[in-house]
């Protein structure tokens, strides 16, 4: 039995967590799905571009699992006068780790943890500290540790300083004394039985619990896991016994939304505010709808852009003609170029006759219209046309309107099916965001892109979902003008 840096991260989270990694490898949960291959990917781009900063640099490029073979490539790039080692790989107290980049200095070497986050973070302390214990065990001096992550303010194209190096020793000496001892107590459950641990935070920090499915019940629709707005205060509710939404004390502070959901579930009921009339008259007609999906690379790729700065890259307008009917206007990029300045022509001209620009949690479209604005100035005025007529269709449902179908959630893909039934996106091959995002990104930038027939019906199935958002939320309005016109009143 070997502990490695993950599995020691992933025994610090959870004892069953890395039980289960040790000794069911093979799960089904802990296969990537589209979703983690893609943050992997990302993760190895980062990584490729954080070893461009040590000149010189020797990678230990062996076959994962080939540990004896890695530990002795380590040694020869050592006593070889390398500057620096890639993937330096050593074993001490039953450990295995690989650093990402361990740096020859005049007293002795540095270890670099490379992050595709944007800052240091508490778990990246822990994931040093196991490191330094087996290189230092394996009688390596580490005199200096840093993480060294992605910088926001790197701004395309200037990449100069696009990672940032964070000290981090002094905060790792301090955990330092504890990890022999919880290596050892690691060790010693992986000798047992599945450990029982009780769920909780844990199970979604620092990182989503793969097993959640094995560990989890079915939360039931008035649990307190589905109330508006809580996050993690659901686990401390629940532990102090408060499961039911609708049992929690009415002098307990909810969001608004919230509240009305508890009122909801404790009549059974949707409620619909006489207050919804009121927010609809803002919406003047012609209206428009709009919708981007965006990329945001880790590498900014785009004069202006920061590392994960949100591009858009495709829209998708139902725009309304001077007699009411509906238009559909539609854009994707289709290679490498800049994507805004096209879609922002369009989009301008798709909306030129709307006195109101919808948009489901707006505050994202006006925000990345607004940076466009600013790395394109010659966008300012048609950006400023459009961000002086947006408003946001999100708080139309979310502070008027409660179904006990919401299940505690105002997402467009959580509050279609219920008011519009027969609209929702089980129909669609691409059926969600960060899908969209990915198929978008690997269309633009995959090595290589998909060609011919794939590409076409990868661009459909975008198109399609796009422009599912826009019409959903057609549909919402005009379910929410009648549900409006219907209101009994408070309740
Ligand atoms: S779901 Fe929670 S309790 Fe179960 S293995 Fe994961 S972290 Fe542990």
């Amino acid at each position: 039995m070997r502990l490695s840096k993950s599995r020691f991260t992933a025994g610090l989270q959870c004892a069953r967590l890395l039980w289960w990694r040790v000794h069911e490898p093979d799960a089904p949960e802990l296969a990537p799905d589209e979703t983690r291959q893609a943050v992997f990917d990302q993760g190895h781009r980062v990584g490729a571009a954080a070893r461009a900063r040590f000149p010189g640099g020797v990678l230990i490029d062996l076959p994962h699992d080939a540990f004896e073979q890695r530990v002795t490539a380590t040694r020869a790039a050592m006593d070889g006068g390398a500057p620096a080692i890639f993937e330096a790989s050593f074993v001490a107290d039953d450990t295995f780790v690989a650093v990402d980049a361990l740096e020859r200095r005049p007293g002795g070497w540095r270890l670099v943890e490379v992050k595709s986050s944007t800052r240091v973070k508490t778990q990246h302390l822990q994931d040093v500290a196991v490191q330094v214990h087996v290189v230092r065990g394996s009688g390596v001096p580490v005199e200096s540790a840093e993480v060294m992550h992605v910088n926001r303010a790197c701004t395309y194209p200037d990449l100069s300083d696009l990672f940032a190096r964070v000290p981090v020793l002094p905060e790792v000496e301090r955990i330092l004394p504890g990890v022999p001892g919880r290596l050892r107590a690691q060790l010693a459950m992986l000798g047992g039985d599945l450990p029982t641990v009780a769920i909780g935070l844990h199970c979604e920090e620092p990182y989503p619990c793969p097993f959640q499915g094995r560990c989890w019940p079915e939360w039931p629709a008035d649990h307190v896991r589905r109330l508006y707005f809580v996050g993690k205060r659901s686990w401390e509710l629940a532990a102090n016994g408060y499961t039911s939404i609708d049992r929690l004390p009415d002098g307990m502070t909810l969001h608004p939304a919230a509240e009305r959901q508890r009122r909801a579930l404790r009549l059974g009921r949707r409620i619909v505010e006489p207050t919804l009339a009121v927010a609809l008259e803002r919406l003047v007609g012609p209206l428009a709808v709009i919708d981007f999906e965006t990329v945001s690379p880790a590498i900014p790729v785009w004069d202006g852009c920061h590392p994960y700065d949100p591009v858009p890259a495709q829209f998708s307008c139902h725009a309304q003609e001077a007699d009411g009917a509906w238009t559909h206007h539609h854009w994707l990029a289709n290679d490498t170029a800049d994507p805004r300045p096209e879609l922002i022509r369009r989009l301008a001209d798709a909306c030129r006759g709307a006195r109101t620009i919808l948009a489901y949690y707006a505050p994202f479209e006006a925000g990345v219209l607004a940076q466009a604005a600013l790395a394109f100035p010659k966008l300012h005025d048609p950006v400023q046309s459009i961000l002086d007529r947006i408003v946001d269709a999100h708080p139309l449902v979310r502070d008027h309107v409660y179904d006990p179908g919401f299940n505690g959630s105002f997402s467009l893909k959580a509050v279609l099916p219920v008011l519009v039934p027969g609209l929702g996106y089980d129909d669609l091959p691409i059926a969600e965001g960060q899908a969209a995002s990915r198929h978008i990104e690997r269309m633009l930038f995959g090595d290589p892109p998909p060609h011919g027939a794939e590409r076409r019906a990868l661009r459909d199935a975008l198109r399609r979902y796009c422009e599912r958002d826009t019409l959903g939320v057609v549909r919402l309005v005009e379910t929410l003008r009648t549900l409006a016109a219907g209101a009994a009143g408070p309740v």
